[in-house]
């Protein structure tokens, strides 16, 4: 396994040196609610709707006061509007009532937030407060399964295995470049296997 672990960190750092989250945002609270809004979402659309929204409303205490039909049209393209609008306002509420304007940096308080479960609340740690986390999303349990890294598809299980498997330094890099791995070359459909340096240990049925 300790072969294994070098080859992928080996050649993740080749390929994606650079890796890191691609939702814009410039405060920490615009930053949990972009998270929010990616659920069954792209990061490039919510990076098209994002500034429009937080222009409009550039403070906490202005969301907490948004009408939420207006929220629900700005955010129309992600889907699920209704139940995101509602949960940005909820979300601007919580900030100002429980945790004077200050986003939280624990889990226990980031999953009392409308939309925010383990994975949220872990991307949130890790990119706001660098507290070391392996957050999954679909494209890093779809990572994890080809490489055999964990046998489970259960998303919180394969958290486990990925933080027993690397070092604790390494898996906030490595969350971003399991993403990108994911995202743009191990992709769902049609990964590019052909230029890939992983396919000895790759378990996918499609290797060349
Ligand atoms: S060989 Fe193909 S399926 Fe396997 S890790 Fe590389 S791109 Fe993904």
């Amino acid at each position: 396994m300790d072969n294994k672990i070098k080859i992928i960190e080996d050649y993740f750092n080749e390929l994606l040196p650079d890796a890191k989250c691609e939702l814009i945002y410039n405060k920490d609270y615009e930053f949990l609610i972009a998270v929010m809004l990616s659920a069954q979402c792209t990061d490039k659309k919510v990076n098209s709707v994002t500034p429009i929204l937080f222009i409009k409303y550039p403070t906490i205490d202005s969301l907490k006061n948004a009408n939420i039909n207006d929220i629900e049209n700005i955010i129309k393209p992600l889907g699920l509007f209704k139940n995101k609008a509602k949960n940005i306002i909820k979300i601007a509420n919580l900030l100002a009532d429980e945790f004077n304007n200050i986003l939280p940096s624990n889990k226990e308080d980031l999953i009392k937030f409308p939309g925010v479960g383990n994975k949220t609340a872990n991307v949130v740690r890790a990119e706001i407060f660098k507290i070391p986390e392996f957050p999954v999303d679909t494209h890093v349990k779809r990572v994890s399964l080809r490489l055999d890294l964990t046998k489970s598809e259960d998303v919180d299980t394969i958290e486990k295995d990925l933080k027993r498997i690397f070092k604790k330094e390494n898996w906030i890099k490595l969350h971003h470049q399991f993403i990108h791995f994911g995202r743009y070359y191990c992709k769902a459909i049609n990964p590019s296997c052909k230029n890939c340096k992983l396919t000895k240990i790759c378990k996918y049925n499609a290797k060349p």
